[in-house]
């Protein structure tokens, strides 16, 4: 069976609908047709500083999440980053593989550094992109389900399997992207051009899966859009308008002409309203599922260190070979 890694950060006490669309929804048929690997990259999170407890208890509710969506442990490895050393160890080859100039290239990394300065930016979040890679390459993934944002990072993670390949002999291999192009880019409630993100969207911003119904319905109510009053799919124009639609068209299985057909002489009022009630029907028995997940949180760890043991099975394989071709001793 053809391989599939991602993950996703704990950086928020919620996922919000463009990771839910843009990428996990995607995660759960994969485990049908794919050997897949799916983790909580904690090592990631604290890129950006994080206080202990909170990005503890993240952690947990970010697996309860991603189980309460529809990842089974049975049919596919469900673990958190940290608990597998063989990501952080692969990095540090990764980072004496990759070039200077080549990273300073993300734009993600200039997104995220240029809000901060550069005196709060850490090294880690300049390395991210090939923690990412080294992630990805671990697991020998063929295929890596994840939103538009990722692009670019995947690319760099197939420069690096092939320039590794290149000079020590075969050994990665090469990941394709995964993105699903109707909902690649869920966009900001408050400012439809950027990204829905956890950390960068303000809270009215995001659709919270784990958000109350009056909360997600105000934001949807008080959502941008533009003075016109057709409800017509045009992102370039309207790229409130073609958010809502989208987000509307991708959890009822709707098609977008059926949705602008059956708005045809409504008015935005209408439209939102009724996506409000959709989103809470979406999203109420992924909060029941959750909160049981939680109420056990020793099943849960044991969960994931289940998975952590499987996921090492994998990782540590891939990375004696790699020790071995760059010419590290043998330690035993
Ligand atoms: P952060 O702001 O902390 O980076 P995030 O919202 O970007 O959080 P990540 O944990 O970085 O979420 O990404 C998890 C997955 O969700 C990735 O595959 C990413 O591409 C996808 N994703 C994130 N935001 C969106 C979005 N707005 N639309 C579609 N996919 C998205
Ligand atoms: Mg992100």
């Amino acid at each position: 069976r053809p391989r599939v890694l991602s993950g996703i950060q704990p950086t928020a006490d919620s996922f919000h609908l463009g990771n839910y669309l843009g990428a996990l929804r995607n995660w759960v048929p994969l485990q049908d047709t794919h050997d897949a690997f799916y983790c909580v990259v904690d090592l990631h999170a604290i890129t950006i500083p994080q206080d202990p407890a909170v990005l503890r208890r993240r952690t947990r509710v970010s697996a309860a999440q991603l189980l309460a969506i529809g990842l089974d442990p049975e049919r596919s490895t469900l673990f958190v980053q940290s608990h597998v050393p063989e990501h952080a160890q692969l990095a540090w080859v990764m980072n004496c593989l990759t070039g200077f100039g080549e990273a300073g290239r993300m734009t993600q990394f200039k997104d995220k550094s240029g809000k901060q300065g550069a005196d709060s930016t850490s090294v880690g979040l300049f390395t991210y992109p090939i923690l990412q890679a080294a992630d990805i390459l671990l697991y020998q993934a063929d295929a890596v389900p994840v939103g538009e944002d990722q692009r670019q990072h995947l690319e760099l993670t197939r420069d690096l399997a092939q320039r590794f390949n290149h000079r020590y002999g075969q050994t990665f291999t090469v990941p394709a992207p995964h993105i699903i192009k109707d909902t690649a880019k869920i966009t900001d409630l408050q400012e439809p051009t950027a990204k829905m993100s956890k950390s960068a969207s303000s809270p009215n911003g995001i659709i919270e899966l784990l958000e109350t119904p009056s909360r997600s319905g105000k934001k949807i109510k008080s959502a941008v859009t533009d003075t016109g009053r057709d409800i017509v799919f045009d992102p370039e124009n309207k790229p409130g308008i073609a958010n809502l639609l989208t987000i509307y068209s991708a959890l009822t299985g709707r098609t977008i002409e059926d949705l602008t057909g059956a708005y045809d002489g409504k008015g935005y009022g209408d439209l939102k309203k009724d996506l409000a009630a959709v989103v809470v029907d979406f999203v109420t028995p992924i909060q029941e599922r959750t909160k049981t997940y939680l109420d056990d949180p020793a099943q849960l760890d044991k969960v994931l260190a289940a998975g952590a043991e499987k996921a090492r099975e994998v990782s540590a394989a891939t990375l004696a070979t790699v020790y071995d071709r760059i010419g590290f001793l043998a330690g035993k």
